[in-house]
């Protein structure tokens, strides 16, 4: 079995970044909000412990064989080469690229990674693309210089507790929450487009919380994002954990509604068959599913 501790010799090499070619780096996302996207870095120093489904993807795929493997990112050193390529033949096609699905792009305490980000987002800018970026690191305040980067982009960070015992469990190395959200928030100040993805939310048998207090917290952001933790036993165990996500997918779109505040709910997250909810928070619910479907058309 792996070990969760990482020696101080492990640490060491986690902030030291290898280096790796690539042949392509733009890529169709297939996910149901994203259009285009890259990964300039592989792997994570994060090392969340959900787990991370594109460190399940690597293993699977034969590219990475540990959990410490996964740690030690590897910069893709012709990522700026590659996109000047790629832009021109692609930019009348793309309306916005994600970054990222399977790194993150302001991986914390990472100087090598933010440099090369900042770098592809001014990149993407010259061709007038918008990007949306995802991430549990801090956002440097230069992003607030619309000169350099394209002011509709769209900036959004992890948030799925406020507990930081849970945050060491779960997200070991990513950034401290209260600065993580701090960030965020001088990036919404500065008047840009901020966004929160409560995704993996976790079950009470994970971490009692009250969902209240964290939406309270965020409610600053444009977008939040709702999503069930997926791949993993643990939240399944939890008694009751389909009306669990039910009822707090209902809060989600009460307290949004209420402040006036854009939401998405991931798919699978509502599940209404055999509930056990109020007929009240069914009826908010299947409405939800129903004018989504409607807008899917
Ligand atoms: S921050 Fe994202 S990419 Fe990095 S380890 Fe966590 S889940 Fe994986």
């Amino acid at each position: 079995m792996e070990s969760n501790v990482l020696t101080e010799e492990t640490m060491t090499e986690m902030t030291q970044i290898r280096k790796i070619r690539r042949k392509t780096l733009l890529y169709q996302s297939g996910v149901e909000y994203a259009d285009y996207a890259l990964n300039h870095v592989e792997g994570c120093t994060h090392g969340c412990r959900y787990p991370c489904y594109a460190m399940m993807l690597k293993k699977r795929c034969g590219v990475i064989h540990t959990y410490q493997d996964w740690t030690k990112p590897k910069i893709v050193e012709n990522a700026l080469e590659l996109l000047e390529k790629e832009l021109p033949r692609k930019k009348n096609k793309i309306k916005e690229v994600f970054l990222c699905f399977a790194t993150d792009p302001f991986m914390y305490q990472q100087p090598d990674v933010e440099e090369l980000t900042l770098k592809i987002l001014e990149q993407l800018n010259r061709y007038s693309i918008k990007s949306v970026i995802i991430s549990k690191g801090i956002y440097p305040k230069v992003l607030s210089d619309t000169s350099r980067f394209n002011p509709d982009n769209e900036y959004g960070s992890t948030l799925v507790s406020l507990n930081d015992d849970f945050q060491s469990k779960y997200e070991p190395f990513a950034s401290p929450i209260k600065d993580r959200v701090k960030a965020l928030k001088n990036l919404h100040d500065a008047g840009l487009r901020t966004w929160i993805s409560m995704e993996p939310y976790p079950t009470p048998n994970l971490v009692k919380q009250d969902i209240q207090q964290i939406l309270k917290e965020i409610s600053f952001a444009d977008k939040i994002v709702f999503g069930k933790w997926n791949y993993s036993k643990l939240t399944q165990a939890f008694r009751g954990y389909k009306d669990f996500y039910n009822v707090n997918a209902k809060e989600v779109i009460q307290f949004c509604k209420k402040n006036r505040i854009d939401f998405h709910i991931k798919d699978k997250t509502i599940d209404l068959t055999n509930t056990e909810i109020k007929s009240t928070e069914k009826k908010i619910l299947s409405n939800y599913l129903r004018l989504t479907a409607v807008s899917d058309v």
